[in-house]
């Protein structure tokens, strides 16, 4: 296969229909990053595992998500996939180059076509400046166009993603939440990137404004053919904007597949439990028979074999000593289990469809709620 010429270590993902080494845009490769936190115990350091091992392949134009509690590494991960982070040990690879290898000089080139949408649209962006500054510094800093072309490049933007070019004058305390997640949209597509990592670019909005920015994001990866890599806590949303899921436990991934198989199908008793969790508006619907017990274990002192089974119903005494590697299941993608094959998770299955259709019907509303504002999009009054 195509994928073993790419060389990843573990086969992890591999059983994505159509992955071929040319249509991958990003890779990583066995990825760690540890951090040394607080005084050495004993003279051992105190070492948080907060990505251990993480092997993936995206690619071109796909929407892949990454999602997981708070504090599973996700954020670091994404950080690590534009080297905002460097990692401890392992490769990211971009349209096949190392990141890890390439000068500050091509850096800059690749900061071209990697962007980053951050979570907080109150704190990212510079409060100093107008948005037209803000939207107009990165082509600044890369030396694109003259002061002429780069105002009709920022007016550009500004209309593309729904705002009136007169906000360009004005300051980011001026507009509202979803307003200023725009304008990050707009400063991340300035430079025309290839990718985009938004990471939980709607957990700070309110519902509704999320589906308008979500509905923005998929327009604009459409129009553009950008990959969109969306780091996320909420199934409900990555279920709708996604190709495929990885989901993150403790640093690693326990399961990765298309988004309609994982949906339908989880194999791995965390993303049971995740899937389970998506609220259903429904009076009567059958509780969660797949319960996700406590907290995670503090990252620090990583429990033995899987990280995951001091809190699974199903564990075996083979799962308190053995860790599971990621590997292919029978349903279309890999899981990280060593009871994936036997468990059935089928009162998750039963509940899914119900769930899928609360998730779609959130979204659909909005939607269609967008096909009426679609001719109002330049008034800002309306988001
Ligand atoms: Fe649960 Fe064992 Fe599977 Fe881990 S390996 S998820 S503890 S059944």
């Amino acid at each position: 296969m195509l994928e073993s010429a790419i060389g990843s270590p573990n086969g992890a993902g591999w059983s994505v229909i159509g992955m071929t080494k040319t249509n991958i845009i990003l890779e990583t490769r066995d990825v760690k990053r540890h951090f040394v936190t607080g005084r050495p115990i004993f003279g051992t350091p105190t070492i948080v595992r907060a990505v251990d091992g993480i092997d993936l392949l995206i690619r071109r134009g796909e929407t892949f998500a990454i999602v997981g509690e708070s504090g599973c590494g996700k954020s670091t991960l994404a950080r690590l996939l534009t080297r905002l982070l460097t990692p401890s040990d392992g490769t990211v690879i971009y349209d096949g180059h190392d990141i890890g290898d390439l000068p500050e000089h091509e850096m800059r080139d690749l900061r071209r076509d990697i962007q980053f949408i951050f979570q907080d649209p109150f704190s990212s962006l510079n409060p100093h400046m107008t948005v037209g500054a803000l939207i107009e510094e990165p082509l600044r800093v890369h030396g694109i166009g003259n002061a002429q072309a780069r105002r009709g490049k920022v007016a550009t933007l500004l209309s593309r993603v729904g705002l009136s070019t007169m906000s360009a004058d004005r300051y980011p305390h001026e507009f509202s939440g979803g307003q200023r997640q725009r304008i990050g949209i707009a400063r991340a597509l300035a430079c025309g990137p290839k990718v985009i990592i938004a990471d939980e670019p709607v957990s700070a909005l309110d519902v509704s404004i999320q589906a308008q920015v979500i509905n923005i994001l998929e327009d604009l990866k459409e129009e553009f053919g950008l990959t969109l890599v969306v780091i996320a806590h909420d199934l409900a949303v990555v279920r709708h904007m996604s190709d495929r899921i990885a989901v993150m436990y403790l640093g690693q991934i326990v399961e990765m597949g298309q988004v309609e198989d994982l949906f339908a199908c989880p194999k791995h008793p965390y993303t049971a439990a995740l899937i389970a969790a998506i609220p259903v508006p429904q009076i009567g619907a059958k509780l969660n028979p797949v319960q996700l017990a406590g907290d995670p274990p503090n990252p620090i002192d990583m429990p033995k074999g899987c990280r995951f089974h001091p809190r699974c119903q199903f564990a075996q005494s083979r799962c308190r000593t053995e860790a599971p590697k990621l590997s292919d299941t029978n349903c279309a993608h890999s899981v990280a289990c060593h009871r994936a094959d036997e468990l059935n998770l089928s009162g998750i299955r039963d509940l899914s469809n119900t769930r899928r259709s609360s998730a779609r019907t959130r979204f659909e509303l909005y939607r269609t709620a967008r096909a009426h504002s679609d001719g109002v999009k330049d008034a800002p009054a309306t988001i």
